[in-house]
């Protein structure tokens, strides 16, 4: 043991004192006593003060050094204490390693706490750290650590996960220094631990997340408190287009698409605002102004004081979804062979057809289009070219009707067309036909032409039919009769429509023929004043020369031309011939005021109509006042706008107009101060019960009197009998025409008239 130098000043004062007093006790007794044996008492007294003092001293030192070593012992543990406090506030294990033989390694309370044991438990060797560390890592680290103090110089800083007692890995991160002796030899590994198993968690999460947003496929976009863009990830990009560059510090408002309500904007932000979250379908555009939509949740992130601090808004492209949802749609609405609607879409379009019919109380058509042995097709050329036939026959068909139109496949060769436009039996009939004729030109697939014809079954509705599955049924029913009678034909459900059809069918194509080869011919009746009874002009009517039926009278034909669209052609006929007719009749000299022609609703709203009647009259070289054209009152009723345009044309042209037929329409005086007429023609089923009917006349009086109020001639028509045209004249109506001054004639036999030459003229009757 080395000598303090405490020690050796309490032993040096101790020897000096000593060895003092006992030569001084010797030399006194000596000196002093008289007698041996008082100098033995001395001595023996000196001797004992020396123990007694002596034994004081070493009770005062020990005392003071005693006392000195319980402070010094109560300091170590302030200090041992005050560095475990501080190392266990920071969380940190305290690991000694005596590098000597025993090899013991003295591992803090709070470094065994770490892993759930005592200190008891944990060991105080280098195997209980070494058997506690992960199996698969435990070689590598143990390794690493032996190295570390064979050749370390300086800190150690390693992590590494170690086994808790409940088996779960834990994160240790250890830094110690290797303490050497004198010889450079390691004696002492000292080093604190820490538990960071949550700090890497966090981190690794954190990692995870970043990974996440750098390669999810979903969009991200990270916008601060001013709702300004501070992030955004790769998948963003990718899928608006927009670089980084592009969108840090914009707003996300500059994707808007425009296909969202403020109000939708309103409350997105409500629902934020209030659940911190919102998700929903949202539309925005891409870079390239394609419209994107996206499947968006956006979350609010708040701080700890409740204040938004971020909002992150992750949202994937729904296009490819919204696609395949609208291919959906398409597949569930149309027939994926030929694009035409299929069965539950073509009931749908019936049940709005059929009430649109019944509220505009008039009829729509429905065929059952059936091709002729199709399965011979099918089974001799096999069904691709049997696909191939139907698709063809469907872009056929669609080609031949208007827009308005539904065309339907509802099964193998199966095809329905709505026709809202087919209002009578006729124009059913027609169209059938031109469908019908479609289907009949020759297909030409794969370089072989097929010859194919169609059955149609055709039932009108309301009229035979008031309930999508009735209007089916007959027209099934219709299509079995029309297969029934040799097919490649149509029939109605009902025979007698088919006949009727069948028979206008053909005298529209007559018609057609006549209007081609002069089968017609202009009829003229005279037109007289009633006051003077000299006659004045005459009203063109139409005949036909039908080559089997003999003349027929326009109500045989007209009717039919009006519903095929034949009646301009007819009218357009009778206005030439008219106008020519006049230019003869005025070069011969007669003076007749004027020629009148009846024009049908159907050339009252043909647009070209004015030039027409300008180039007719150009042609006959005849002043445009000679022309009166008739309109009658319900035509003028039917599209009163284009009625008054198209009247205003002719009248500028400066042609006369008459409202023929008139009583029998619903005209309101307002209307008929509006039009710009100069006559009235009182229909002649007012004039037939004149003077006896007192109704008639009250009627007559009454249209007279308006006329001539207006300012309006006015015309009689049908009269028959002296009675008649005295009350007539009575009422000072000024013109007439009827079989009392004559019918309608050829025009020869017009100029034969005695008054169609001469000035002052007799009664003709
Ligand atoms: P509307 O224009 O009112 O012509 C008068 C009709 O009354 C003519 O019949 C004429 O023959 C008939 N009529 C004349 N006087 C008498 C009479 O005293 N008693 C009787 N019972 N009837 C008389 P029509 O020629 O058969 O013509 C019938 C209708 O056909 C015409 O009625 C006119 O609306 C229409 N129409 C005639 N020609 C044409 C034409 O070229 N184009 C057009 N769109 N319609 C025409
Ligand atoms: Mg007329
Ligand atoms: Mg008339």
């Amino acid at each position: 043991m080395k000598p303090t130098p405490a020690r050796l000043k309490y032993f040096l004062v101790y020897a000096l004192l000593g060895t003092s007093w006992v030569l001084g006790s010797f030399s006194v007794s000596v000196g002093w006593a008289h007698t041996a044996d008082s100098s033995t008492q001395l001595l023996l007294l000196s001797l004992a003060v020396f123990v007694l003092v002596s034994g004081l001293y070493w009770f005062v030192v020990t005392q003071r050094q005693s006392q000195q070593q319980s402070q010094q012992q109560i300091d170590a543990q302030v200090s041992l204490e005050r560095l475990k406090l501080a190392l266990d506030s920071a969380q940190e294990a305290l690991w000694d390693w005596s590098l000597n033989k025993q090899q013991e390694v003295f591992f803090s309370t709070t470094y065994c706490a770490n892993l759930g044991y005592s200190q008891a438990e944990f060991g105080t060797n280098q195997q209980a750290w070494q058997s506690r560390l992960i199996p698969e890592e435990r070689e590598r680290i143990y390794r690493h650590v032996m190295r570390f103090i064979a050749e370390g110089d300086g800190n150690y800083d390693s992590t590494y996960r170690m086994l808790h007692k409940d088996n779960s890995p834990r994160w240790i991160r250890s830094r110690g220094r290797l303490i050497k002796n004198a010889q450079g030899q390691p004696v002492r590994f000292i080093g604190i631990a820490q538990d960071i198993t949550k700090q890497r968690g966090a981190e690794e999460r954190l990692k995870q997340a970043n990974a996440v947003f750098e390669c999810t496929h979903e969009g991200v976009l990270i916008s601060d408190n001013t709702n300004t863009i501070v992030h955004i990830n790769p998948a963003f990009s990718h899928i608006t287009g927009y670089s980084a560059d592009e969108v840090i510090g914009q707003k996300p408002s500059m994707f808007k698409s425009g296909r969202h309500t403020p109000e939708f904007y309103k409350s997105l932000w409500t629902t934020l605002e209030a659940t911190n979250e919102w998700s929903g379908e949202i539309w925005n555009r891409r870079k390239n102004g394609e419209v994107l939509p996206q499947y968006q949740t956006i979350r609010l992130i708040r701080d700890e004081n409740g204040f938004i601090s971020h909002n992150v808004a992750v949202f994937s492209d729904i296009s490819i979804l919204k696609d395949s949802q609208s291919e959906l749609n398409y597949l569930s609405l149309y027939d994926p062979l030929t694009g035409l609607a299929n069965r539950p879409h073509l009931y749908e379009r019936l049940k709005k057809a059929l009430q649109a019919a019944i509220d505009l109380h008039k009829n729509s058509t429905l065929f059952l289009i059936d091709l002729d042995h199709f399965k011979n097709i099918n089974e001799s050329l096999g069904h691709s070219v049997g696909d191939q036939l139907l698709q063809k026959v469907a872009l056929r068909i669609t080609k031949k009707i208007n827009k308005s139109c539904t065309l339907a496949r509802i099964g193998g060769d199966e095809f329905v067309l709505i026709s809202e436009t087919a209002t009578s039996p006729i124009e059913a009939a027609m169209m059938a036909q031109k469908v019908i004729k479609a289907c009949k030109e020759p297909f030409v697939l794969d370089n072989n032409e097929l010859f194919i014809s169609a059955s149609v079954g055709i039932c009108l509705f309301p009229r035979a039919g008031d309930t999508v599955e009735e209007i089916m049924r007959n027209a099934d029913s219709a299509l079995s009769k029309a297969k029934a009678s040799g097919r490649d034909t149509f029939a109605f459900y009902s025979s007698e429509l088919t006949e009727l059809a069948l028979q206008r069918i053909r005298i529209a194509s007559e018609l057609r023929h006549a209007l081609e080869t002069e089968g017609l011919q202009v009829y003229y009746q005279p037109v007289y004043a009633l006051d003077t009874l000299q006659l004045v002009g005459c009203e063109a009517l139409v005949r036909w020369n039908h080559p089997e039926r003999g003349l027929l009278t326009p109500n045989e034909f007209i009717p039919i031309a009006e519903e095929n669209g034949l009646i301009s052609l007819v009218d357009e006929w009778v206005l030439q011939h008219a106008c020519q007719q006049m230019r003869q009749w005025l070069d011969a000299g007669t003076q007749l005021q004027g020629i009148a022609v009846n024009l049908s609703s159907r050339s009252l709203s043909n647009p070209a109509l004015a030039t027409t009647v300008a180039s007719a009259l150009l042609k006959a070289n005849i002043a445009p006042q000679f022309l009166e054209l008739e309109v009658t009152e319900s035509t003028i009723m039917e599209d009163p706008e284009n009625a008054d345009q198209l009247l205003n044309e002719l009248r500028l042209l400066g042609v006369q107009l008459a409202i023929d037929d008139f009583g029998t329409g619903y005209s309101s005086l307002a209307r008929l101060k509006s039009l710009p007429v100069h006559k009235l023609k009182i229909d002649q089923s007012f004039v037939r019960n004149l003077p006896s009917n007192t109704d008639d006349k009250a009627i007559v009086r009454a249209i007279i009197a308006l006329g001539t109020s207006l300012g309006l001639k006015i015309q009689a028509e049908g009269i028959e009998t002296e009675e008649q045209l005295q009350f007539l004249q009575q009422q000072n109506c000024t013109l007439g025409q009827g079989y009392w001054f004559g019918r309608p004639v050829p025009a020869e036999a017009f100029t034969q008239l005695p008054s169609a030459s001469a000035t002052d003229q007799e009664n003709p009757a």
